[in-house]
């Protein structure tokens, strides 16, 4: 539901990046017309009209995509690409070494060159805009993925109008400003290229927008997207039904004081049929989710940090980026060392704020600092590289996790930043007497005044300045010992510091049981030292030093038996709990390349889960953390979106 827009006032600062090619001259617009009434059967047809001159023209796929942290631009779904000058087809070569670039020659008297390709939705091999992204009932577009650019010299200024045809009777939302639309025809403003590809729009059959804030001064929206009215009825599209995401924006507001969009608009895909992501923008988020994200508490409760994640890099991530985050365009790579303030803060954030809206309660929040806390304990990787590099190494580490995870490590600055970054939080509290905490940091480092998207860059030096002024303490030290050099234990000072420590219980704990229901798996990691699949027994991650590493066992073998018996997870589970009462080894006949093996897995410590647990010699900083900033009416309890 997105409403016509005026011009965006120019109130740039030096530095900013963001709309400033609405303080220029004014050059002829791109045309990008997409027809999307193929998206059904998984095409996209596009068709650009780009001003140029005559002589030689390389026009760009976007290839880098802020958010994605990755080089994963789909140009292998471009297909049927064309290319012509005053209605005359025009000859193309792929550069050799670049695969996103296409060079050509736009003919003498010729004023503009017109191209058109087809997108091929059903690809979908990658992540984020390169997963999948359609189904016969919806679509999610994101406009990188139907565009070529010029690389001149401010290419994230160039201006774009856009247009898009839906399949007739679809309904639509995004915070791309409308100029007009005729049913299923929309005809967006002008905007420059980066806000284009910053305004994915969600399309569907079954779609309803829900205005969050109505007779607030800034409006919030949320748009749902299934595959099906039965879905859709679900969550009905009633404000009622969204009391928690409502305190949500107020929670967010509340925290930084301001904020740098003009709407904010939540665009959710609940689908089993197109790829699970979170992916940021500056005034939306596309947030993906299973079906049954509509009609089922649990899983609205594993993924109730999704949402308020999403919505904080609305400053930290799209307002404040890392300088080598903040390309001036889609082809340079980026650096992504801050990644540990980018992901890790915004990781951190996204729990709070989902408890201080009543997303998730406190035994929620606490299960996932024990859970990420114990994985990261155990991690094997920590052992060679620091948590620096894996934010170095992003692009490489995406989509996690998988095989070997352990001994690699994985993208690991989204947890670890958890627990780094609560130990900031209480060291604030602390060094102040609880007048100050990382709150304050994120008020004077994202809020200021109210504006538009804009990008102000930051570097490392920045961070650790403004944590100085807050609370004066060597936070260089700080953040050298626990990002930039290898530690061998996770770091669990905060959990520590804030009254709590990290403990094991032989009881599935009852996040761990939603999960392990969702992803139909087994989760033995801190006992026998590995994971398994429920329904096929396939074995996941092996520990190293584990008793199952230590008797052979390694992943990717199939459990065939336990102690002689057929498994299944709750005998697995009872053999486990056996062991602890004598000195048997647990039996596991596995099944690995056509071989059948037995191993005696030597092992006698009984169930083992990770819980924080009560030190009632220091006072509890968590109940303070999650403590609600924003004044606002309890919402009624078990409103359908909330667990
Ligand atoms: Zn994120």
């Amino acid at each position: 539901m997105a409403k016509h827009r005026g011009r965006f006032p120019d109130i740039l600062l030096a530095g900013t990046l963001f709309f400033s090619a609405l303080a220029r001259a004014d050059p002829t617009p791109v045309q990008l017309d997409v027809d999307a009434t193929d998206a059904p059967h998984q095409l996209l047809h596009t068709r650009l009209h780009i001003p140029a001159a005559p002589g030689p023209l390389t026009l760009y796929y976007p290839k880098w995509m802020p958010g994605e942290h990755l080089p994963g631009g789909p140009v292998n779904d471009v297909t049927g690409l064309e290319f012509s000058a005053r209605g005359k087809p025009l000859s193309w070569q792929r550069d050799p070494v670049d695969m996103f670039a296409f060079h050509l020659e736009v003919p003498p008297g010729a004023a503009a060159v017109d191209v058109s390709f087809d997108f091929l939705l059903a690809a979908g091999g990658g992540v984020y805009s390169a997963g999948g992204s359609s189904t016969s009932r919806l679509l999610d577009l994101n406009w990188n993925q139907v565009l070529l650019y010029p690389r001149n010299a401010a290419p994230l200024e160039i201006p774009f109008r856009a247009t898009l045809k839906l399949p007739a009777g679809w309904k639509f939302g995004t915070a791309l400003p409308l100029a007009g639309s005729s049913p299923d025809h929309l005809r967006f403003a002008t905007v420059p290229l980066e806000t284009l590809i910053d305004s994915p729009v969600i399309g569907g059959e079954f779609l309803y927008t829900v205005a969050l804030t109505p007779g607030e001064k800034t409006p919030h929206f949320i748009h749902v997207a299934a595959d099906n009215a039965t879905d859709l009825a679900g969550i009905p599209p009633d404000v009622d039904h969204y009391p928690h995401l409502i305190r949500l924006v107020h929670e967010e507001n509340a925290l930084f004081g301001a904020h740098h969009y003009r709407e904010y608009h939540f665009l959710l895909t609940a689908s089993d049929h197109v790829a699970h992501f979170g992916l940021e923008h500056h005034e939306s988020s596309d947030d993906r989710v299973a079906a049954s994200y509509l009609t089922d508490a649990d899983t609205r409760t594993a993924d109730a940090e999704l949402l308020p994640h999403e919505m904080f890099h609305s400053w930290n991530g799209k307002y404040r980026r890392p300088a080598g985050l903040a390309t001036p365009d889609y082809q340079q790579p980026m650096q992504a060392e801050l990644l540990w303030v980018y992901e890790g803060l915004t990781s951190y954030y996204g729990k709070v704020l989902a408890t201080r809206s009543g997303l998730q309660d406190a035994g929620a929040f606490r299960e996932t600092l024990a859970l990420n806390a114990a994985l990261l304990d155990h991690r094997n990787g920590r052992q060679w590289r620091s948590l620096a590099d894996t934010t170095v190494a992003a692009q490489l580490l995406y989509p996690p996790p998988g095989p070997g995870s352990s001994r690699r490590g994985s993208v690991d600055f989204y947890s670890e930043g958890d627990l780094i970054w609560l130990e900031a939080d209480a060291l604030i509290r602390q060094q102040t007497h609880g007048a100050k905490s990382l709150d304050d940091f994120c008020k004077s480092f994202y809020g200021g005044e109210d504006s538009a998207p804009r990008v102000v860059p930051y570097h490392y030096d920045d961070v650790v300045r403004a944590l100085n002024d807050l609370a004066p303490s060597d936070w260089q030290g700080f953040f050298q010992k626990r990002v930039y050099e290898v530690t061998k234990r996770a770091p669990l000072g905060g959990i520590e510091n804030c009254g709590w420590r990290l403990a094991w219980t032989n009881a599935v704990p009852p996040l761990l049981k939603i999960r392990e229901g969702l992803r139909k798996n087994t989760s033995l990691d801190y006992s026998l030292g590995f994971s398994l699949g429920t329904g096929d027994g396939n074995i996941g991650d092996v520990e190293p030093g584990s008793p199952a590493d230590r008797a052979g066992i390694i992943q990717g073998m199939k459990l065939v038996a336990v102690n002689g018996r057929a498994w299944s997870a709750t005998l697995l589970r009872a053999a486990v709990a056996a062991a602890a009462t004598n000195r048997a080894p647990v039996t596991l006949l596995t099944v690995n390349d056509d071989y059948y093996q037995t191993f005696a897995v030597d092992y006698h410590g009984g169930e083992k889960y990770p819980v924080l647990e009560r030190d009632s010699l220091k006072p509890d900083l968590l109940a303070d953390i999650i403590k609600p900033l924003a004044s606002q009416p309890e919402p009624a309890t078990n409103a359908p979106a909330t667990k």
